[in-house]
C-alpha cells in the first residue's frame, strides 16, 4: 500500500503559502509507516519545532489500474475518507529553499492520521463535498471538493501515467486554506459535511 498526497491542490492555500499555481497536479509520497488509524494520537517529532496540520479528503483505489484516462478513472474508487497530512512546515520549507525533496518533512512516522473510509454512495455527489477541521473546538480549516484545482479523476489520470496504482493505495487530495501549527496537547476533529470522522490527539 502507499499513501499518494496532492499538493497545491486549492487556490487558497497555494496563496496562503506564497507558492506558485501548478499547471499538472504535483505528488509526492508517504510511506505506509506514515498511517495513523483509529483515532490513535499523533506523536510530536523531535526534529521539528513547527508541525502543521493540513485536513484532506482522502480516496483508496479499488483496483489495479496504470495510464487510467479520466473517464475511466471513477470505476477506480469506491471510498472516501478525511486525513491529516501533517507537515513538518519547518524542515519543509529549508529542503524547498535548497531544491531537495520533501520527505522528511511530510513522510515521517505518523505523519497521515486518517478516518475509516465511507462509501462515496453515500454522498449525493463528492465533487461538491464540504469538509472541515477543528482544532480544540474551533474551526481552523474549511473546504469543499468543487475547489480542487485538479478533480480526483485528473489525479488518477496523472499519476497513473508514472506509477501503477494498486488496491488499498490511498490518495490525500491536497488541503484548503487555514494551514496552521499543533502545539502538543491539541485535540484535532476532522468532519465530512457535519460528520465527525476523525479524531486525533497531539501528544
Ligand atoms: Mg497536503
Amino acid at each position: 500500500m502507499k499513501i499518494i498526497c496532492i499538493g497545491r491542490n486549492y487556490l487558497e492555500h497555494v496563496q496562503e503559502l506564497n507558492n506558485k499555481l501548478p499547471t499538472e497536479p504535483l505528488f509526492f509520497l508517504k510511506p505506509d509507516t506514515a498511517l495513523v488509524i483509529r483515532n490513535r494520537p499523533f506523536f510530536y517529532p523531535e526534529f521539528s519545532s513547527d508541525v502543521h496540520y493540513e485536513v484532506e479528503l482522502v480516496f483508496r483505489i479499488c483496483k489495479v489500474g496504470k495510464h487510467i484516462q479520466e473517464k475511466f478513472a471513477p470505476n477506480y474508487y469506491k471510498e472516501i475518507a478525511i486525513g491529516l497530512d501533517m507537515t513538518a512546515r519547518d524542515l519543509q520549507r529549508e529542503a524547498a529553499s535548497k531544491g531537495l525533496p520533501w520527505e522528511k518533512a511530510k513522510g515521517f512516522d505518523r505523519s497521515a492520521p486518517i478516518s475509516p473510509f465511507v462509501p462515496i454512495a453515500d454522498y449525493p455527489d463528492i465533487a461538491n463535498l464540504n469538509f472541515s477541521l477543528q482544532k480544540n473546538g474551533e474551526t481552523v480549516q474549511q473546504g469543499n471538493s468543487s475547489q480542487m484545482i485538479f478533480s480526483i479523476n485528473k489525479i488518477i489520470a496523472h499519476v497513473s501515467q508514472f506509477i501503477t496504482l494498486k488496491t488499498g493505495d490511498m490518495f490525500f487530495t491536497g488541503t484548503p486554506p487555514g494551514v496552521g501549527p499543533v502545539q502538543i496537547g491539541d485535540k484535532l476533529e476532522a468532519f465530512i459535511e457535519d460528520k465527525k470522522m476523525l479524531m486525533c490527539n497531539v501528544r
